[in-house]
């Protein structure tokens, strides 16, 4: 604000003047033109009512009057800026009654039958398209059918449930079922000859894999690639059964030496026996939680190192009541290791 100067205030003699008295402005209705207090969009109430000084835009006419652009082409509209979308681009509005009018004409109904055939052609609608829908169920099934028949008159079966999976997904595309029995054929073959092999080298435990088809199929690996997962697959079960355990795929120890190759198989064994025996005689649960509800744990020390912290304070725990012989062997091998960060050390090599 610019500094004013500050006159001294000189009362001045108060005369009242005269008070202008407001005449309320005479409106006129745009439409009518008889004279109202207040106007809604230049309308009185009773005409902004009226179906001629209406307006609706494209998609109501095309959801409440089934009427398409080619209906409404010659009909005059005015284009305004989307109130919902600012961003959207201008839309186009056209004349309540001047769709009535058109919707009446094409339905040949009177403007007093609209509502009722409006009502019709909905449930019409509604019906045309639950018939589309069942349609397309019979068609379905029918693909299968006859994909099924197609399957068995190529020797090829389905009880294979990859495959029926992967079948049942396809035949409700609209690839040709010659190219995808083809399709088939060809990867069973695939399949076949890599067993083949397989069973040469004395890797047995391929029989037993129900991912085969997808892995072909998807071509998530090649060949050889697979063929070292099978490879490490068996050494590990071999490793775990010794133990009486099995592959787990909740395992990060199992999934990483088997994806790649990671660690030693062996020594992953007797880490799982070792883990299962901490969780079935110690509170290592309780104590791995308390270490993990530690913020700055979480945050600086890996998981690795706060487990074996736990397991260390658990064995501690359970030798202040129990004697050592009643550890099983796997456990004394615990207690043998070399260093607490063996496998840290062994993980950046
Ligand atoms: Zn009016």
């Amino acid at each position: 604000m610019s500094a004013e100067i500050v006159k001294p205030k000189i009362a001045k003699p108060k005369i009242a003047k005269p008070k202008k008295v407001k005449q309320p402005k005479i409106k006129y209705c745009d439409d009518c033109k008889e004279a109202v207090d207040s106007l809604k969009h230049g309308l009185c109430d009773k005409c902004v009512n009226l179906d001629k000084n209406k307006f609706i835009c494209k998609s109501t006419i095309k959801k409440e009057y089934k009427l398409n652009d080619e209906d409404i082409d010659d009909l005059v509209f005015k284009e305004v800026k989307n109130p919902h979308y600012r961003c959207a681009g201008s839309m186009k509005l056209y004349n309540l009654l001047d769709i009535k009018n058109r919707f009446a004409e094409l339905n040949t109904c009177d403007l007093k039958e609209i509502k009722n055939k409006q009502e019709e052609l909905e449930e019409q609608q509604i019906n045309k398209k639950e018939l589309l829908k069942r349609n397309k169920e019979v068609k379905d099934r029918e693909r299968l059918e006859l994909f099924d028949e197609l399957l068995e008159q190529n020797g090829l079966s389905k009880q294979d449930h990859s495959l029926s999976e992967f079948c049942i997904l396809r035949c409700k595309s609209k690839i040709s079922m010659t190219r995808l029995i083809n399709k088939i054929k060809e990867i069973k073959k695939r399949i076949h000859d890599f067993k083949e092999r397989m069973r040469q080298d004395n890797i047995l435990n391929i029989e037993q894999n129900h991912n085969l088809f997808s892995v072909f199929y998807h071509g998530e690996y090649t060949e050889n690639e697979f063929r070292v997962v099978l490879i490490r697959e068996e050494n590990l079960k071999r490793e775990l059964a010794k133990y009486n355990l099995k592959i787990r795929c909740d395992s990060r120890l199992c999934n990483e030496y088997l994806e790649e190759g990671f660690g030693d198989p062996e020594k992953i064994a007797l880490t799982m026996k070792q883990m299962e025996w901490f969780f079935e005689n110690s509170n290592y649960k309780t104590i791995m939680n308390n270490l993990m509800s530690d913020r700055d744990n979480r945050m600086y020390r890996d998981v690795d190192s706060l487990s074996n912290e736990a397991k260390i304070k658990a064995l501690d725990n359970y030798l202040k009541n129990n004697n050592m012989e009643d550890l099983p062997e796997y456990m004394i091998k615990f207690l043998d290791r070399p260093s607490k960060n063996n496998k840290k050390n062994k993980k950046n090599k």
